[in-house]
């Protein structure tokens, strides 16, 4: 049955593409946006056939203004939005605070307009960091925040404990479920990218010479969509309560370049082939921002299952190769990056 979803975010590269999906199974659409003015025309260009199925609302994480006009006439919220900057902020409250209140302040927002059923995309930030032992995690793994955890981590393991704390306590017969991805690729709408694909586009532009020994799980931002679509249209007793991590495959940095090489020959011409030496990473990490958050990872493994989502949504993910391709193809097509 058509729906009316409201998807937090949607000038996001998830929130876009979950709007996507959404429109095109038959829903209507709500989204909030920080800046309507800037926002709606682009989000209009892009849905132009959705006519009165898109309703575009101004409201930000950390204000009231605009939720209960965004909430109301909806039946679910999918809750995409939430800071993912590419630097490190110097204080971990810029991501942490927007990330916890704006989470609660949606929740709050959806139960008051009587929505019972509440989408949160967390992220896999909140399942495999601050336990060291470990390599392989599952949708029953979470952060350990006493280890010291980046300040996004932090951020999206905290917002993820207060929705599920907010909702035992507040409103215990909400349908709440949670979305976590690992690193998300595939094709760009256009070049307000989200920070994930960034790490593509530096492999495939010449921005990294060499390849440093770090390793990442990727899903593709179709599969990410689909995760929310199908929490929202589940059976309830399906979704109630679960984390959904969506993950195809762990690969290395230089797994991808392989990638690229094998599946989009004819745009692998600048993507590097020599490992960047540990001492290296170290050492560009005092004086560049990306380093720092790479010399954390040298030689990590933290592969998250995504099995457990692929069997109780029941679809399979695309290949990680796949999704490597299609982004590379889509960030040349696009023109984002020139031959
Ligand atoms: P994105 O393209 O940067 O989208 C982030 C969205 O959040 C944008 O719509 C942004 O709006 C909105 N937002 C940020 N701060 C806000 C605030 N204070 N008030 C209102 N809206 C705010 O990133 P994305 O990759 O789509 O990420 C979407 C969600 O997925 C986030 O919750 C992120 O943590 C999660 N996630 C992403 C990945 C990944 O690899 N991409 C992996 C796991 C989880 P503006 O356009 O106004 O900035």
């Amino acid at each position: 049955m058509a729906m009316t979803i409201l998807v937090t975010g949607g000038t996001g590269y998830i929130g876009g593409e979950v709007i996507d999906q959404l429109l095109a199974r038959g829903h209507s659409v709500h989204t909030t946006v920080r800046d309507k003015g800037k926002s709606e025309p682009r989000l209009r260009a892009r849905w132009s056939d959705a006519g009165e199925r898109l309703a575009v609302f101004e409201a930000d994480l950390m204000s009231d203004a605009g939720w209960a006009e965004a909430n109301a006439g909806c039946d679910a919220v999918a809750h995409v939005a939430s800071p993912f900057p590419l630097a490190v902020p110097s204080d971990k409250d810029e991501l942490v605070v927007p990330a916890r209140e704006g989470t609660l302040r949606a929740l709050e927002f959806a139960d008051k307009a009587g929505i019972k059923r509440f989408v949160q995309t967390s992220s896999a930030a909140a399942i495999a960091y601050g336990q060291p032992e470990k390599d392989h995690f599952t949708h029953l793994d979470w952060t350990n925040l006493t280890a010291g955890v980046p300040p996004y981590i932090e951020s999206k393991t905290v917002a993820e404990r207060a929705a599920r704390d907010w909702v035992a306590t507040k409103a215990p017969t909400m349908v709440f479920c949670s979305i976590n991805p690992v690193a998300v690729f595939g094709p760009v709408y256009d070049d307000d990218m989200s920070t994930s694909v960034e790490l593509v586009k530096k492999i495939i532009d010449g921005s990294i010479p060499l390849i440093p020994n770090m390793g990442i799980c990727v899903t593709d931002v179709r599969d990410v969509a689909q995760a929310h679509v199908r929490a929202l249209e589940a059976p309830a007793e399906k979704v109630r309560g679960e984390r959904f991590p969506t993950s195809e495959k762990f690969l290395w940095l230089r797994e991808m370049a392989d990638v690229v090489r094998a599946r989009v020959p004819e745009h692998a011409g600048k993507v590097p082939s020599r490992p960047m030496p540990n001492w290296l990473v170290r050492l560009l990490a005092l004086f560049m921002d990306e380093m720092k958050q790479i010399k954390g990872e040298l030689g990590n493994v933290r592969d998250v299952s995504g099995k457990h989502t692929e069997q109780v949504l029941g679809y399979s993910f695309i290949p990680a190769e796949q999704t490597i391709e299609d982004t590379v193809r889509s960030l040349f097509a696009k023109g984002i990056v020139k031959p």
